[in-house]
């Protein structure tokens, strides 16, 4: 079989990795100039590296630390942050029963209802998990949006003061887009606490596949259809195949794959990413100090989502520098988006609003170091339903989708999503 796969993300490289060990030639076609789609990394200097996307995988991530296997990892836990700013005044993220106990985020009344809906997350997602659930429509969670379920349970100041500040800016949305299952998903996985992070980047393991595959960059594909009955695939502008994955954002995938391909899901053009940009900033600092992360609460809308500081030495930032990140919220990074800015505004504008948040960042005009990320498809919004219609839905030859929309908004689900696709074409193929 000679089959293409559309996008050099964690998805279209674990399908080709995949399909070449199932015996097929495969050629990865990509539109950027790299490998890594979300999860790129790119070199600052020596010894100096940035992800400019996904920045860490969880312990229970099973398949993307497989394909970590034999990299230098550096340990990210995530526990005891992030901080959380109100009026100024930063506090602990109350997640763990001492500092729910002492922190004043909370009345007495919503610190018992909080530590009880917790308690029930956990009984009832009994270990951290990554896909749709076996049974989705039995799980009532997904039917109902993260916001209502979670100010019923607990309260507004639980939602206002705690879990927007602490989820949002991970995933670039609002609670009230997001099922109530999927955010009780993560809530159970951030009790796992333990992350890793390959030393040479979230892409090395994806260039070390590319190594050993045929993989075309700066080719963005434009259509994928199938001929009609045995006839392959047409890849636009490349040539014909005999099958195809396309591993790319799903509103890219609505775009090149006409409606009516088989396993071209209806619901396809309805999925939104939520988007994403930041920016990345480093000085000299003989001593910097510890890292830190803080995130805006309280209640309306925060422009910046998190100011995070690294002091060099954590494997990523050379010694005598200091790195830090300003992350804007979805909606901000919309209109940022929309903006059309250069890299040098677009930090501008971040860096502002960060400095509010976050006083001991350090100005701009110290920097020797600036990167920007932009991410108009940076996160899928699991909305409710949406883990409901995954389980009702699998990838179909010749034309298999894949990518983290398909199966969970992270690499792991990505990389799932990818073995699956490629499984689908070989089962096909056999
Ligand atoms: C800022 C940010 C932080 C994140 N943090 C984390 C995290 O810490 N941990 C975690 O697990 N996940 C995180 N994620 C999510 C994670 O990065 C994604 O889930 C994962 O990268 C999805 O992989 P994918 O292969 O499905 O898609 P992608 O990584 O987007 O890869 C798709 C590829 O397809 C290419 N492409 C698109 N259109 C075309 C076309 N027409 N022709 C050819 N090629 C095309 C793209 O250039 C890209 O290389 C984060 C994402 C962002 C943006």
């Amino acid at each position: 079989m000679r089959a293409a796969v559309v996008g050099a993300g964690p998805a279209g490289m674990v399908a080709a990795d995949r399909l070449a060990s199932g015996g097929a030639e495969v050629v990865v076609l990509e539109a950027t100039g790299a490998v890594g789609g979300r999860t790129r990394s790119v070199l600052l200097g020596p010894g100096h590296r940035l992800d400019t996307g996904a920045s860490w995988l969880a312990g229970f991530y099973s398949e993307a630390l497989a394909y970590c296997s034999g990299l230098a990892m550096l340990r990210r836990d995530v526990t005891g942050t992030p901080q959380l700013v109100v009026g100024g005044r930063r506090y602990p993220a109350p997640f763990e029963p001492g500092v729910l106990a002492r922190s004043p985020l909370l009345g007495p009344t919503e610190k018992l209802r909080f530590a009880r809906w917790v308690a029930g997350v956990l009984a009832r997602r009994r270990r951290p998990h990554v896909g749709p659930p076996r049974r989705a429509d039995a799980d009532r969670a997904d039917r109902i949006d993260a916001d209502t379920a979670i100010r019923e349970a607990v309260g507004a100041a639980a939602a206002e003061y705690v879990l927007r500040p602490a989820f949002e800016t991970m995933v670039f949305a609002d609670l009230a887009d997001l099922s109530a299952a999927f955010v009780e998903g993560w809530i159970r996985a951030a009790f796992d606490g333990r992350y890793r992070v390959p030393a040479e980047g979230m892409d090395a393991p994806w260039r070390r596949l590319a190594a050993r595959l045929e993989v075309r960059c700066g080719v963005e594909v434009t259509e994928v259809r199938p001929q009609g009955p045995g006839g392959g695939v047409v890849v636009e502008p490349v040539g014909t195949f005999d099958a195809a994955v396309v591993a790319v954002p799903a509103p890219v995938a609505a775009r090149i794959v006409p409606p009516g391909v088989p396993g071209r899901p209806a619901w396809l053009g309805e999925l939104r990413h939520a988007p994403h940009v930041l920016a990345y900033a480093a000085r000299p600092h003989p001593d910097p100090p510890p890292a830190s992360d803080v995130h805006p609460a309280g209640a309306g809308r925060h422009r910046v989502g998190s100011v995070a500081l690294y002091p060099g030495g954590d494997g990523r930032v050379p010694v005598g520098m200091q790195g830090a990140t300003v992350s804007a919220e979805g909606w901000w990074s919309d209109e940022l988006l929309a903006a059309g800015l250069d890299d040098r505004a677009l930090a501008a504008a971040l860096w502002d609003e960060g400095r509010r948040l976050e006083p001991g960042l350090f100005g701009l005009e110290e920097a020797t170091v600036l990167h920007v990320a932009r991410h108009p498809h940076a996160v899928p919004v699991f909305g409710p339903g949406h883990l409901a219609r995954l389980a009702a839905w699998s990838p179909c030859p010749p034309v298999a989708l894949a990518g983290d929309w398909t199966c969970y908004p992270c690499v792991e689900g990505a990389v799932r999503s990818g073995r699956r696709a490629a499984e689908v074409l070989l089962t096909a193929g056999r």
